[in-house]
């Protein structure tokens, strides 16, 4: 087992090997309530498992569940690659109010880091929901336009082919609440966007690895560098009370019993091989190793 703590709070930020991974907030705190997460959850159950998983998690008095919305950053002795872009700025999501008709500080958030949009080498999206797409564009003069002007963004060939299928099927309706009209399709026309495989390998010891379930081409990031691994393992874990509850998959999962079962690979897998996992929606600090007991999981800061 891993002794030493793994993510830097004072910097938001850890050290991989020789690669640094900070975390980027496009907005945190945002509360649900369990059923709207999870399906066939009760009060009385959340209680329980509330203390077990850590009161940090869920709201004061209503015990919803909290979650982060957030890119990871990763700084390779090369390249600058941005994981997930979270919500975006003024997005028309009037079904979504915590993301509709933002005008939050990603952009600022990204600056403190030390970074302007010009420096992103790459962009990567885990899938193409709406709160991993968001900030791929911003509104130029009417116009949505890709973020990061020198970025390449890598969207999984077997991701894009569904959503492209699906917007094919239903031409009126907007897709994912309109973010793969707004979000990924300027991207595509700009011709910044480059279709990968899903193992595909972004830099040395940087490598995509398939996670399907939770959408059809839905992909995590393995890390490596000198002795140390991570997973950027996006929506494969959505809160900590899965950790609990492993076989939770949530509301939001296109075939939940492939998104459990790929839940379960990964957990042991970081749990047998000491790799620290940094999913798309928990809290900072709450990133670490993975210990089982049994048929649940902890987190092991
Ligand atoms: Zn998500």
């Amino acid at each position: 087992m891993k002794k030493n703590t793994l993510w830097d709070a004072s910097n938001d930020s850890c050290n991989i090997g020789n690669s640094i991974i900070k975390r980027i907030v496009d907005l945190e705190h945002v509360s649900f309530a369990a059923d709207l997460i999870f399906p066939d959850v009760n009060p009385e159950t959340i209680k329980q498992l509330s203390n077990r998983v850590g009161l940090q998690h869920f709201s004061d008095n209503t015990l919803d569940l909290l979650l982060s919305f957030h890119s990871f950053l990763i700084q390779t002795k090369k390249y600058n690659i941005l994981v997930d872009t979270c919500c975006g700025n003024e997005k028309e999501r009037p079904t979504r109010p915590a993301w509709h008709q933002r005008n939050g500080p990603f952009l600022d958030n990204l600056a403190n880091a030390g970074l302007t949009p010009s420096d992103i080498d790459f962009v990567l999206c885990t899938h193409l929901h709406a709160d991993h797409v968001g900030w791929n564009t911003k509104l130029i003069g009417g116009k949505w336009t890709p973020t990061f002007p020198n970025a390449q963004y890598l969207f999984t060939q077997k991701e894009f082919e569904y959503w492209k299928a699906e917007d094919q099927k239903n031409p009126s309706e907007p897709i994912m609440y309109g973010s793969y009209n707004d979000s990924v399709l300027p991207v595509i026309k700009s011709g910044q966007a480059v279709l990968v495989e899903s193992d595909h390998q972004i830099d040395n010891g940087i490598q995509l690895e398939p996670a399907y379930g939770h959408t059809p081409g839905n992909i995590v990031v393995n890390i490596e560098s000198e002795s140390d691994q991570a997973i950027l393992c996006g929506d494969v874990i959505h809160h900590p009370l899965q950790l609990i509850k492993p076989k939770w998959s949530t509301n939001f999962c296109y075939d939940p019993e492939l998104s459990r079962q790929t839940r379960l690979n990964l957990l042991n897998r970081c749990a047998e091989t000491q790799t620290a996992i940094l999913p798309a929606h928990f809290h900072s600090p709450d990133y670490g190793y993975i210990e089982r007991d049994g048929d649940t999981y902890q987190l092991i800061k």
